[in-house]
């Protein structure tokens, strides 16, 4: 089979390998689709932590084709989504039930080969079977959605709520998509690129902004005077961060869920905080989410078709993750065995 493998920061390689066997416990995933993330580009530059040489590909779904020794649960020829974080179970956090901030977590497609191959080993734990009906490219955005989801969860939005978006992006117009089926009723959306801008108006944003046109507080205050109830900072920048500080209600939240590089520095005026009584809110990956997003984009509460700008073939990897993320953050896959679109 081949696999793309990270060796070295600035290095990703197409290798021919042998198809692994899953051990016990495990099951051999025949790897249909693997979604290109923001942090594999990181990993790549050497921004993000990694262990190589390590088969990238976090976010993949798949047919299992082979069962390890004492396997539960799954057939062969089932259809996965792969869940790639796995906490170790003993630690702390693992113990208070907070999986996801396990000091201990590995990562498949970070830390152990992931789903940028023919095939994929998964321990049978981390693998959550798909509806016959959902796609490829659906299973593929499983694990984003379910980090969505966490996300989505942490900030609290309530019926009625005025939500802005801020960067319209993959995952900021799945955010968007999910505060809208949280019950959100004035939906804004906060983007540069007028194409970005478009899609967020057809997948439910009420009011699509261009913040380098106009001053951004004051196109939200036109249709939301006392500002936002909830701010999603999906971009990662400390100027969209402080700027969701300005324009954030009274009482308001900020959920920050954009990746800010490591060393980024906001200036934040505390009192700003204290006197709106904000409340600023990180999320990190998908703690139990995986059922809500299978269920999410089986139902197609959540469409990422529309989201998808490209399929590659694994080949091309390397020169995707060369290039760099596109312009205005649209998605990226690797194709393997597109039998189901
Ligand atoms: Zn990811
Ligand atoms: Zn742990």
């Amino acid at each position: 089979m081949s696999a793309a493998v990270f060796r070295r920061p600035g290095s990703v390689v197409i290798e021919e390998r042998d198809v692994p066997s899953p051990g016990p416990g495990e099951v051999l995933v025949r790897v249909e689709a693997c979604g290109v993330c923001g942090t594999d580009f990181h990993i790549f530059k050497g921004e993000a932590p990694a262990r190589p040489p390590v088969v990238l590909g976090h976010e993949y779904c798949g047919e299992v084709v082979a069962l390890g020794e004492g396997v539960a649960g799954l057939q062969l020829g089932d259809r996965v989504a792969v869940d790639p974080n796995i906490a170790c179970g003993r630690c702390y956090h693992c113990r208070l039930g907070k999986v996801h901030l396990c000091g201990s977590m590995e990562a498949l497609g970070v830390t152990l080969d992931g789903g940028f191959a023919g095939y994929s080993i998964a321990p049978v734990t981390q693998c959550h079977a798909l509806p016959s009906h959902m796609s490829a490219v659906q299973g593929a955005f499983v694990e984003p959605v379910a980090c969505c989801v966490h996300g989505i969860d942490l900030a609290g939005i309530k019926p009625g709520n005025t939500v802005v978006v801020l960067g319209g992006g993959t995952i900021g117009l799945i955010l968007l998509q999910l505060a809208q089926t949280s019950g959100a009723t004035t939906l804004i959306v906060s983007e540069p690129v007028q194409k970005k801008r478009e899609l967020a108006s057809e997948l439910g944003a009420t009011l699509a902004v261009d913040p380098l046109s106009a001053d951004l507080e004051e196109q939200v205050r036109a249709v939301a005077p006392a500002g936002a109830d909830i701010v999603i900072e999906a971009v990662g920048r400390p100027d969209t961060v402080e700027a969701a500080v300005r324009i954030a209600a009274r009482g308001g939240c900020i959920l920050l869920f954009g990746v800010a590089p490591e060393d980024a520095k906001v200036s934040i005026n505390p009192f700003a905080i204290y006197k709106k009584e904000l409340r600023i809110q990180g999320s990190y990956v998908n703690p139990f989410t995986f059922s809500r997003a299978i269920s999410l984009l089986a139902s197609g509460a959540v469409k990422v078709e529309p989201l998808v700008e490209r399929v590659v073939p694994l080949e091309d990897l390397p020169s995707v993750l060369a290039s760099g993320p596109s312009a205005g953050g649209a998605k990226t896959l690797a194709g393997l065995n597109l039998t189901r679109g």
